[in-house]
């Protein structure tokens, strides 16, 4: 999870020379041009609402807009030529899930029922494959306000919200990971809980958590590369070292909320793991 900055995209221009564009009238022409209004006000709204999705009103338009404006986005007529620059504006960092390498975009508000925002530069975000195992997802119970949480405009993403608790039983020789939330009793603890839940552990976290967990246990400095490789260290020295690995990571992704910084955080935060990584750490120094 990343909070990032919109492209400079001026999307009211965009529909000017969409709806103007009369070779498109198998697609969007002429009820672009007819009902430009209508979708210029959804636009409005959705920036006046902050991209949330219970406040959101879903304007009236024709069914053949709404396909033709699916269509756009599919197969982007010349005009539509930002949609690259979305998908490379976090090269570092997934900013719906954390993790690593986004490749393609995703619709806050799924484009399937929410066609009036296809094509509408603030509601596409670069993500993952974290964008198919969302599938649809977007509110939760309508009592606590629960949504999928929005890059550009939840400032929440700038705090730490995520860490993973890492248990141990017989000794250490056998590991339990889950994901869980640095405040519980956060005031948006709701809505942190349903974009966790629907994006960051579908796109498969706890899974990725546990293979650092295995490396680890291998070679703590292959995994927190701030450790030396030939020196033996005490508890409070290791610590620091992942301290000073979570601080790097936090800036070079620009997030707390990436998936390394989740491991460290849970390594200093869960009972007995770092007298664990210490004793790991001084049997498998590097003697050569
Ligand atoms: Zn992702």
């Amino acid at each position: 999870m990343k909070k990032i900055n919109v492209i400079q995209v001026n999307d009211e221009r965009h529909l000017d020379t969409l709806a103007d564009n009369t070779l498109l009238n198998d697609t969007s022409y002429p009820e672009l041009r007819i009902e430009k209004q209508v979708l210029i006000q959804a636009y409005r709204d959705y920036v006046a609402q902050n991209g949330n999705p219970w406040s959101i009103q879903q304007p009236n338009i024709s069914n053949k807009l709404k396909s033709g404006l699916l269509s756009h986005y599919s197969s982007p007529p010349d005009s539509i030529n930002f949609l690259d620059r979305i998908t490379k504006s976090s090269p570092e960092v997934c900013p719906m899930c954390g993790g690593f390498k986004p490749f393609t975009r995703d619709h806050i508000l799924p484009k399937a029922e929410h066609q009036a925002w296809a094509i509408f530069s603030k509601n596409l975000v670069p993500a993952c494959d974290c964008n198919l195992k969302r599938g649809s997802a977007l509110k939760g119970d309508p009592a606590t306000g629960a949504r999928i949480l929005h890059p550009y405009f939840d400032n929440i993403l700038l705090q730490r919200l995520l860490s993973c608790e890492i248990t141990h039983r017989n000794n250490y020789s056998r590991f339990s990971l889950k994901i869980s939330y640095v405040d519980p009793n956060h005031p948006d603890i709701a809505s942190i809980k349903y974009h966790t839940r629907h994006v960051v552990i579908k796109s498969g976290v706890e899974e990725w958590l546990k293979g650092q967990l295995s490396k680890l246990k291998e070679r703590p400095s292959n995994v927190i590369q701030t450790l030396p490789r030939k020196k033996a260290l005490s508890e409070d020295r290791v610590r620091e070292a992942i301290e000073d690995c979570l601080d790097r990571i936090d800036e070079l992704t620009g997030t707390p909320n990436n998936w390394l910084s989740i491991f460290c955080h849970g390594l200093l935060n869960s009972a007995g793991i770092s007298s664990w990584v210490t004793d790991m750490h001084n049997q498998t120094l590097v003697l050569r």
